[in-house]
């Protein structure tokens, strides 16, 4: 892919007054690819995606696009589109009126066969003479695609677009974004608070908080191997366990916590002195009824089972420690195999590489 179409955000910064909603943001969206922008509401993504699109003025910072700043182009300059959760269909016009608008302005003419391309794209074939209100919220989502889609822009901005689907449309949404970004080939920017969303439809993610990006990468990455407490947290459940670093050596950090020594690789800790973080996700924690049972090169922590949700794939237990805190456990219902009883004594373990080790004041935790 050609380098030059990357989008690059260059300290990007925006005040509203004294308030600072994107904070000296930096990052490179490459050019093809399936970006989320991940995080809570009131972190700045939508902010950040204005800007972006031309409808809020950076601060200061360049938005970069093949080189070119934008950053201070109208909208309409731009070889960008945006599609929000609200569609913003015309109501008055039909699906193929809808779809054509953009060539339509532009005096294209002969776009039967490139509405037609587009509608089938977004699986709408023979809906052309339908008006908006005559569609489910998921058909006139792929409307709002589409009509974005036939302006060939380089970048397609996505704002929380599958934001009022009920939970099954959703999904089936974002399998189907997936497909068509693929299918089409261009730079997909798509703002989310949902994890899982974020997660199953993007190559790459940014987990914004407060304004700054406090992680980016794969999504197995960012879930397997988090950068702060924030991000373990925001990112499913995590298990963190307040410690201390009592040595370590060229491929070992261990940690002293709940009267306990731990090891972990090297590898993964991001911490190396200090206050710091274990941490471990809950499908990673397993059960055993005594440390008699815990299979070889694992660690554990002994508990008794305080709380447990059955929830059909997996039940989650709580086990409480001896210091009061509560380890979150998924166990997988494949096997069959009893339930623990509450007030069952167990030993919760897991493998030294399945755990993650954080500094303690990186991010809010
Ligand atoms: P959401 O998911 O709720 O849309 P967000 O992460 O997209 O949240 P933004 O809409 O970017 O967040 O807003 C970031 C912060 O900037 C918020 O605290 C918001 O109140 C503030 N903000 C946004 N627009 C303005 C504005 N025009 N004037 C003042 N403050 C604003």
């Amino acid at each position: 892919m050609a380098d030059g179409a990357d989008l690059r955000l260059v300290n990007l910064t925006k005040r509203f007054g004294i308030f600072t909603a994107v904070d000296d943001l930096s990052l490179t969206i490459p050019q093809g690819g399936f970006f989320a922008l991940l995080g809570a509401s009131g972190c700045g993504k939508t902010t950040t995606l204005r800007m972006v699109a031309g409808l809020e003025e950076p601060t200061s910072g360049q938005v970069l696009l093949g080189g070119q700043d934008i950053a201070r182009l109208r909208p309409y300059k731009r070889p960008v589109n945006t599609v929000f959760q609200s569609y913003a269909l015309f109501p008055h016009l039909d699906v193929f009126e809808n779809v054509a608008f953009g060539l339509r302005r532009r005096g294209v003419r002969d776009i039967a066969a490139q509405v037609g391309r587009m509608l089938s794209l977004v699986q709408l074939d023979g809906y052309d003479k339908r008006r908006p209100a005559q569609l489910s919220g998921g058909q006139q989502q792929r409307v709002a695609l589409a009509r974005a889609l036939i302006n060939h822009p380089q970048v397609l901005l996505l704002d929380e677009p599958l934001g009022a689907l009920d939970l099954k449309l959703r999904r089936q949404m974002q399998i189907e974004l997936k497909r068509i970004q693929t299918e089409v080939g261009l730079t997909f920017v798509h703002v989310t608070h949902d994890q899982e969303e974020a997660m199953t439809m993007a190559d790459t993610v940014a987990v914004m908080n407060a304004g700054r990006i406090e992680q980016l990468g794969a999504p197995a990455e960012i879930y397997e191997f988090p950068a702060t407490p924030f991000v373990a947290n925001f990112l499913g459940q995590s298990n963190l366990l307040a410690g201390e670093v009592a040595g370590r050596s060229a491929d070992e950090v261990v940690v002293s916590a709940y009267g306990s020594r731990f090891s972990l690789p090297a590898a993964r800790c991001r911490a190396a002195s200090g206050d710091i973080y274990l941490g471990v996700r809950p499908e990673k924690l397993h059960l055993a009824p005594s440390a008699e049972a815990v299979p070889a090169g694992h660690q554990w922590i002994a508990g008794v089972v305080s709380d447990s949700s059955y929830v059909g794939v997996s039940t989650q237990y709580l086990v409480r420690t001896s210091w009061g805190t509560e380890l979150s456990a998924f166990s997988s219902n494949a096997g069959v195999h009893a339930q623990l009883p509450l007030g069952a004594q167990v030993v919760a373990y897991w493998r030294p590489e399945h755990a993650f080790l954080l500094a303690r004041e990186a991010g809010a935790g």
